[in-house]
């Protein structure tokens, strides 16, 4: 079997050779849905990870129909010239960013919403919707699309669907492979295939549906879904805001409510230093050197179960206000959205992933503190407090040397954060995926005998390699 590597020094050759002739390929049978203008191109080199290809793609094609990723794909079969495909660009780890002598793919057009069955509660859209988009549509019907990423206004329900996206909702409602039932993908050589049912149930076979989500864009083109919808939540909402005086204390709440039975909704966790930042930057006094627990409970349950979670956080020393009022449960997400502009205003960012076992938490936030430390850095951090993943932010002026301007001693302190959290039990990224970021720490979390038995299931989709090279594996 064709090892990917093999195939992309091979490609690699081929493409510098025929660059030229792809392009007219594509222009010849796609016509203006191909574009080589300059602004366009320079765009794809990126995505929101902060991380910029050296080179300049090829061609940007925005695919509007099947036929048309078909078409892409078939010519970039026959020539051996690499594919990233590309929702809105909004992924955290390089996994749509596209370098020298590859085709960009983008979905973003596909955005139809094909069918809504209130009845069998599913959605069959295309992959370019917009998560927001879709979410008001249903809406209307008092159906919903969980998966929430906090991206949820800008990213698509393809590029959910391909980084397994997470978000603040997960604990209770799951991340989103819990919400998609089928695929209609689009396979490296340009055929097509259906995969997964519309039923409840469905065992038939192996499941590739799972395999595809999470894939980020390395087994196929996603270019439709049938998604699993719920009935949008009825009933109080109920919100607290707490304030601890140590980070450990607040993860130790955090992990007692989860302990107890409680199902939070939303379970946030602002340490010391983000809320610093955030003091800041929404001019809040009084609070330095304190952290932050947003918990929010839904349906009918709500009233009670916020009351014991009340009384967890104050056990554990927190100092807790408990609304069920709309402008009040506003002001008191505001401070954790206004974590990532707080952030942006103090350097460069880097906004890291891990996630381990929820009773983990405190020792997670423990490893942090040392490494902050041991390298001398700070690491403001927030965390999906509710199921275990964190997110570690490193802030710092950009080394325009370094690869990604990430400067070697952030790399070296996040490298030892991610062995803490293997250590713990935890995984390397929770849901914003391994992309080109963290490659190099795969076989860390997989070991060697998981990580080629990987290849090789992505050398059975994609023998020549040509979709996503030099992303994941
Ligand atoms: C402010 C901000 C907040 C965020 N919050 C969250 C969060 O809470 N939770 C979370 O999980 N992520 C979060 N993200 C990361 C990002 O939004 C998600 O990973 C999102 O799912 C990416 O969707 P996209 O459409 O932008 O995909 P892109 O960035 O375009 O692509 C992401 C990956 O999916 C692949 N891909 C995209 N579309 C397809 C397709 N149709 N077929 C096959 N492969 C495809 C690409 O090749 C790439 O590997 C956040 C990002 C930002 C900027």
């Amino acid at each position: 079997m064709n090892s990917p590597e093999n195939s992309l020094s091979e490609r690699t050759d081929h493409t510098a050779t025929a660059a030229n002739d792809v392009v007219a390929l594509l222009a010849a049978e796609l016509g203006d849905a191909v574009s080589t203008d300059a602004a366009a191109l320079a765009a794809a080199r990126a995505d929101k990870s902060g991380h910029v290809a050296e080179g300049t793609p090829l061609a940007i094609v925005t695919a509007r129909t099947i036929a048309d990723v078909q078409a892409t794909m078939r010519i970039a079969h026959r020539t051996g010239t690499p594919v990233v495909t590309r929702g809105a660009g909004t992924g955290l780890a390089g996994g749509a960013i596209a370098d020298r002598g590859e085709i960009v793919l983008s979905t973003l057009a596909m955005n139809a919403i094909l069918e809504i069955s209130t009845d069998d509660e599913i959605a069959v859209v295309e992959p370019g919707i917009i998560n927001a988009d879709l979410n008001a549509v249903l809406a209307t019907k008092g159906l919903w699309f969980a998966p929430d990423p906090a991206s949820k206004a800008i990213s698509t329900v393809g590029g959910n669907i391909a980084t397994n996206a997470g978000g603040l909702l997960c604990a209770k409602y799951g991340v989103t492979r819990e919400a998609v039932s089928g695929l209609t993908v689009v396979l490296a050589d340009g055929s097509l295939l259906e995969l997964g049912h519309r039923t409840v149930k469905g065992v038939t076979g192996l499941d590739f549906t799972a395999l595809f989500i999470g894939s980020e864009g390395t087994l196929g083109v996603i270019v439709g879904a049938t998604l699993r919808l719920r009935r949008l939540p009825t009933g109080p909402v109920a919100t607290i805001g707490a304030y601890f005086a140590s980070v450990e204390a607040a993860a130790r709440a955090a992990s007692v409510i989860s302990s107890s039975g409680l199902r939070p909704a939303i379970m946030e966790l602002v340490d010391h230093q983000a809320m610093d930042g955030i003091n800041r930057y929404l001019g809040l006094e009084g609070r330095d050197g304190e952290s932050y627990l947003l918990v929010q409970f839904d349906g009918s349950g709500a009233a009670v179960d916020s009351d014991a979670a009340l009384a967890v956080i104050r056990s554990l020393g927190g100092e807790a206000e408990l609304t069920e009022d709309r402008e009040e449960a506003e002001r008191l997400f505001r401070i954790r959205r206004s974590f990532h502009p707080a952030m942006e205003t103090r350097g460069t960012v880097l906004i890291e992933d891990v996630c381990v076992p929820r009773s983990a938490l405190p020792a997670m936030f423990q490893a942090i503190s040392d490494i902050e430390v041991q390298f001398g850095v700070s690491i403001p951090t927030v965390a999906h407090a509710g199921d275990g993943n964190l997110h570690p932010n490193f802030v710092f002026d950009a080394d325009p040397l370094a690869p990604g301007g990430v400067p070697e001693n952030i790399w070296a302190a996040a490298d030892e954060l991610f062995l803490a959290a293997l250590r713990l039990g935890g995984t390397l990224t929770g849901e914003h995926g391994v992309g080109m970021l963290k490659r190099r720490w795969l076989g860390h979390e997989l070991g060697a005998p998981q990580l080629e038995l990987q290849r090789q299931v992505k050398a059975v989709f994609d023998p020549q390699g040509l979709l996503n090279p030099g992303k994941v594996f």
